[in-house]
C-alpha cells in the first residue's frame, strides 16, 4: 500500500512530490526507470520539475536537473519561469544557481508582465535582488539593454521594481535599488502622463522607512499622480499619520544623498557606508522636529542607531576642525584634507533635487578650496593596524603640519561652507560656534 505502490501506479506524481521534498534518491531512481519523466509538467499549472525546485529551494536537485542540460527558462502556464519563482520565494541558493546556468533575466510573465526583478522587490528577497542585478551588470542584457533600463523596467502597469518594494514596505529593496540608478521619481504614467511615484506608493503602504529612503535619495513631494493628489494626501487618506508628516510639503526638507556628484557614485565602500550612516542621523534628527508635538515620534530602535560610532571606529583621529564636534573620518585625497562624516555630507549635498542635474558643481574643500574629485576613509594614527604602519610617519606630520595651518586658514574657510552645515548643526541640537553659514560660495566655480 501506499508509497511504493502509488509510486508505481503513478510515478509522476512521486516525482513532483520527492522534487519538492528534497527527496534526491527517489528522484534519481524514478529518472533511471524513465528518463522521459525530466520533461514532464503538472497537470493545471503545467510546472516543470525545475519550477518545483526552484520554488522549494531544491538546490541539490535543481543542479542535478540543470546537469542534465534541461533548459533554465522553461514557461509555466502563467509564462513564469523558474528564476521568477525562486526569487519570489527567496531561495537565494536557486537564484544564483539559474543565474550562473545562464536564466534570462529579462522574461516578462503573462498575468502581470512582470521580470524576475520585480518579483524579488515585491515579496522583499533583498539578496535575491542584489543576486540578480550583479548578474545583470556582466550579462548580455546590460550590453543589449543597458543596465539602467534593466534597473527601471516597467512591468504591465508601468511600475519598476521600485515602485513594487515601496508599495510593499521593503526599505532594504528600495535601498539597493536606488543604490543601483533607479528613478527615484519615476511615474507609472509613462509617456509624459501622470502616475504614482515610488513617493505615492510608499505612502499608500505606510512605510516610514520607505518614505524615508526615497526622500533622503531627492523624491519629489510635490508631484501629483493621476487624481491630482501629492503623496502628502495620499498618507492621509490611508491614514498613516507619521508618514504624513514627513510628507508634508511645509515640513522641513531631508537632506539629500549627492548621487548624481561623480566623487559620490566612485566613493569606496567604507567611506560611502560612513557618509550614508552620517545622513540617516541628520535626517532621525530632523525627523524627530517634525514628529515632535504630534502623536507619532520615532521608533527608540531608530533614533539612537550608530550615533557614537564614528567615534569608537575612529580611535585616536583628531577632532574635527569644522564642527569640533565629532572625529575626522573622511579624507579628501587629493589635498589630504580631513573632517567628519557629517560636514563632509554637507558640503555635498543639496537640499532639494535638482531637475538640471547636469550642471551640479562640485564643492570644494572648505581648507584649500581645491576641487573634491576623491573621497577615502580617514586613516587612523593607531599603529597596530599592518595595513597603516607604511605611511604612519609621513601621514601624522603631514597631518600635524596641516592642523596647524588649518588653524590660520580656518576661520575664512568656514565661510566656505554651504548653508546646511549651519542646518545641520542646528538640527543636531549641538550647533557649535566654529561655523557661520554663508550661502553663495558653493553655487560659484
Ligand atoms: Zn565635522
Ligand atoms: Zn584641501
Amino acid at each position: 500500500m501506499g508509497q511504493g505502490l502509488s509510486c508505481a501506479v503513478d510515478p509522476e506524481h512521486g516525482l513532483f512530490s520527492a522534487v519538492q521534498y528534497g527527496e534526491m534518491e527517489t528522484v534519481k531512481a524514478i529518472l533511471e526507470r524513465d528518463s522521459s519523466l525530466l520533461h514532464k509538467r503538472t497537470a493545471y499549472d503545467r510546472q516543470s520539475l525545475l519550477h518545483i525546485a526552484s520554488a522549494n529551494g531544491q538546490i541539490e536537485i535543481l543542479s542535478m536537473l540543470l546537469d542534465q542540460s534541461l533548459n533554465p527558462d522553461l514557461l509555466n502556464r502563467k509564462r513564469l519561469t523558474p528564476l521568477m519563482l525562486a526569487a519570489m520565494h527567496g531561495k537565494i541558493s536557486c537564484v544564483k544557481k539559474l543565474l550562473d546556468a545562464g536564466a534570462n533575466i529579462l522574461k516578462f510573465d503573462d498575468h502581470n508582465g512582470r521580470t524576475c526583478l520585480h518579483y524579488a522587490a515585491y515579496y522583499g528577497h533583498s539578496h535575491c535582488l542584489q543576486a540578480i542585478l550583479s548578474s545583470a551588470q556582466s550579462s548580455p542584457v546590460a550590453a543589449s539593454w543597458g543596465y539602467a533600463r534593466f534597473v527601471n523596467i516597467r512591468d504591465g502597469r508601468g511600475a519598476t521594481p521600485l515602485h513594487l518594494a515601496a508599495r510593499q514596505k521593503r526599505p532594504d529593496c528600495v535601498h539597493i535599488l536606488l543604490d543601483n540608478g533607479a528613478l527615484v521619481c519615476a511615474s507609472t504614467g509613462g509617456y509624459g502622463y501622470p502616475g504614482s511615484t515610488p513617493l505615492h506608493l510608499a505612502a499608500r503602504g505606510g512605510s516610514l522607512d520607505c518614505v524615508r529612503e526615497l526622500l533622503s535619495w531627492g523624491a519629489d513631494r510635490l508631484q501629483r499622480d493621476s487624481s491630482g493628489r501629492i503623496p502628502y494626501a495620499v498618507a492621509i487618506k490611508h491614514m498613516h499619520g507619521a508618514c504624513a508628516a514627513l510628507l508634508n510639503p511645509s515640513s522641513a526638507e531631508p537632506l539629500v544623498w549627492p548621487s548624481p556628484l561623480k566623487f559620490i557614485s566612485e566613493l569606496n565602500q567604507d567611506a560611502k557606508v560612513l557618509l550614508e550612516r552620517a545622513l540617516v542621523e541628520a535626517n532621525r534628527e530632523r525627523e524627530k522636529i517634525i514628529l515632535k508635538g504630534t502623536a507619532f515620534s520615532p521608533s527608540p530602535s531608530h533614533s539612537d542607531s550608530g550615533t557614537c560610532d564614528d567615534i569608537s571606529e575612529a580611535g585616536d583621529n583628531e577632532l574635527c576642525s569644522i564642527c569640533f564636534e565629532q572625529v575626522c573620518t573622511i579624507e579628501i585625497q587629493e589635498c589630504g584634507h580631513q573632517m567628519c562624516a557629517h560636514c563632509t555630507l554637507s558640503l555635498c549635498c543639496h537640499n532639494k533635487p535638482n531637475p538640471s542635474l547636469a550642471s551640479i558643481i562640485p564643492p570644494v574643500c572648505p581648507f584649500c578650496r581645491g576641487p573634491i574629485a576623491h573621497l577615502a576613509v580617514a586613516k587612523f594614527k593607531n599603529s597596530d593596524d599592518p595595513d597603516h604602519t607604511v605611511n604612519d610617519i609621513s601621514s601624522s606630520k603631514l597631518r600635524k603640519s596641516r592642523s596647524s595651518r588649518n588653524l590660520s586658514e580656518g576661520s575664512s574657510s568656514f565661510k566656505g561652507l554651504p548653508s546646511a552645515v549651519g542646518t545641520l548643526g542646528k538640527m543636531n541640537g549641538r550647533g557649535s560656534g566654529g561655523i557661520t553659514a554663508d550661502n553663495g560660495l558653493m553655487d560659484k566655480p
